[in-house]
C-alpha cells in the first residue's frame, strides 16, 4: 500500500474536475481556462497598419504564463509597433540533436459580434467547448502548447531534444511582421532547429470539386495566391522550388491539374 505517498503527480498540477465537467487531469484543465483567457484578448488582425498591434497582450499573458512556472520567454516586438511574439527554449537532455520549433500565432481574423451567438472575444465556456474568434485557429493549440510546457517545467522533464516554442504575430496578414521578421532579424531564437510543427496538419478540410490535396516535400518557399483579405486567401497557393530556403511539407489545395513546381 502507498497511502502516504504524496509525490505529487500530473493530478496535481491543477483542478480535480475540468471546467467542462468531469475529471480531468491538471494539463487538460488548464487548457480550458488559457484558451478562454487568451480569445478574450482582442488581438484582431485586419491587415490595415494603423490598426494592426493588438498582439502584445496576449504576447505578454503568454509570456507571464511561461514565466510564472519559471521559464525567461523572450518578448520581441517584430517591426512593428505591439507587434508581440514570445519564444521560449526548453533545452533537451541531448545537445547533439536538432531543435524542434512548436509555434502558433496569437492575432485572429476580424469577428463581427452581430454574426456570432456568443461575444466573440467572450472566451465563453459553455456546452462542453471554449466559444469565440481564434478557438480553431488557433489560440487552441497556442493554449495547448503553453500547458504542455508549463507541465514539462514544473514536472522537470528535459525533453529529448531542444524544443524551441514560439507565439507569433501576423500570421493573418502573412506574417511579414511576425515570422518573417523574426528569422531575418533575430535567427538566433532558432538556433539548431532542424524541424518545425505549425498550425497545418491537425484539421480536416473540405475540398472543392475538381480540386486535389497535394504534399510537397522539397526545396520550396511558400508564395500565397492572391488573397481575398486576411486569412482569407481564395486562390491556390503557388509553391516555387528554391535552392535558399530549408526542405518543407506543406499541405494545400489545388486545382487537379496545377503544376506544383517550376
Ligand atoms: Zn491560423
Amino acid at each position: 500500500m502507498q497511502g502516504d505517498d504524496r509525490t505529487p503527480s500530473r493530478s496535481d498540477t491543477g483542478p480535480a474536475t475540468s471546467p467542462l465537467g468531469g475529471p480531468a487531469p491538471g494539463p487538460v484543465a488548464e487548457v480550458v481556462t488559457l484558451a478562454s483567457d487568451l480569445i478574450a484578448i482582442d488581438t484582431t488582425n485586419d491587415g490595415d497598419p494603423d490598426t494592426q498591434g493588438t498582439e502584445r497582450a496576449a504576447a505578454e499573458y503568454v509570456a507571464e504564463k511561461l514565466a510564472e512556472v519559471g521559464y525567461e520567454p523572450t518578448y520581441v516586438e517584430s517591426g512593428g509597433r505591439g507587434r508581440g511574439n514570445v519564444i521560449v527554449r526548453l533545452p533537451g537532455s541531448d545537445p547533439a540533436r536538432g531543435a524542434l520549433l512548436v509555434h502558433g500565432h496569437l492575432d485572429v481574423v476580424p469577428a463581427d459580434a452581430s454574426e456570432w451567438t456568443v461575444h466573440p472575444f467572450s472566451g465563453e465556456v459553455a456546452d462542453g467547448y471554449v466559444w469565440g474568434r481564434g478557438a480553431v485557429d488557433m489560440k487552441g493549440m497556442v493554449a495547448m502548447t503553453l500547458a504542455v510546457a508549463r507541465g514539462l517545467r514544473r514536472e522537470g522533464v528535459a525533453p529529448p531534444r531542444d524544443l524551441v516554442l514560439a507565439f507569433l504575430a501576423d500570421e493573418e496578414a502573412g506574417g511579414k511582421l511576425g515570422a518573417r521578421w523574426l528569422v531575418e532579424h533575430r535567427p538566433e531564437l532558432f538556433e539548431g532547429v532542424t524541424e518545425a510543427i505549425g498550425e497545418a496538419g491537425g484539421f480536416s478540410i473540405i475540398l472543392p470539386a475538381g480540386r486535389n490535396p497535394a504534399i510537397v516535400d522539397q526545396w520550396v518557399r511558400w508564395e500565397p495566391g492572391t488573397a481575398a483579405g486576411p486569412g482569407r486567401s481564395t486562390s491556390p497557393a503557388r509553391v516555387v522550388a528554391s535552392p535558399l530556403r530549408r526542405p518543407v511539407v506543406f499541405v494545400s489545395c489545388a486545382p487537379a491539374d496545377q503544376a506544383w513546381a517550376d
